[in-house]
């Protein structure tokens, strides 16, 4: 199990692989971090993905999603969204997702994707079945 050890600093990080507990100092998450959580960078390859490939890419847009929905909901004192980095350091001081009036509605609304989400497949998977019955009699 890896966990982020917060009260420290956000690139400490604590792992208990079973061998006992050892500190990783990983600055590279944070590097990693800050490109994957920038709109600056997400433009970039938004912009490259829809030269190369003459069209938008739409899974991207799932990137884009993310970094909004992280924005406003990390605090400063953990993993704050350097949405604008490297143009600007600036981060939203936002609500933690550990914050139960993030963290309650956010799985509110993943019960009712995921049920929605599940409905209209299995929906579309008996439409499916009948439409090959309907075929099957003539
Ligand atoms: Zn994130």
């Amino acid at each position: 199990m890896v966990y982020i050890d917060e009260s420290y600093s956000a690139t400490k990080i604590k792992s208990n692989s079973g061998l006992g507990h050892h500190n990783i100092d990983a600055k590279y998450i944070t590097v990693i971090y800050n490109i994957t959580h920038s709109l600056v960078t997400w433009s970039i390859v938004f912009w490259a993905l829809w030269l190369i490939y003459k069209k938008p890419i739409k899974a991207s847009y799932a990137r884009l999603l993310h970094i909004l929905i992280d924005i406003p909901t990390h605090s400063l004192a953990f993993f704050a969204t350097p949405f604008l980095r490297p143009l600007s350091n600036y981060k939203f001081d936002g609500v933690p997702r550990s914050n139960k009036m993030i963290f309650i509605p956010n799985i509110i609304i993943l019960i009712v994707l995921y049920s929605f989400y599940l409905y209209k497949k299995f929906y579309k998977a008996k439409k499916t079945k009948i439409v090959w019955i309907w075929i099957d009699k003539y």
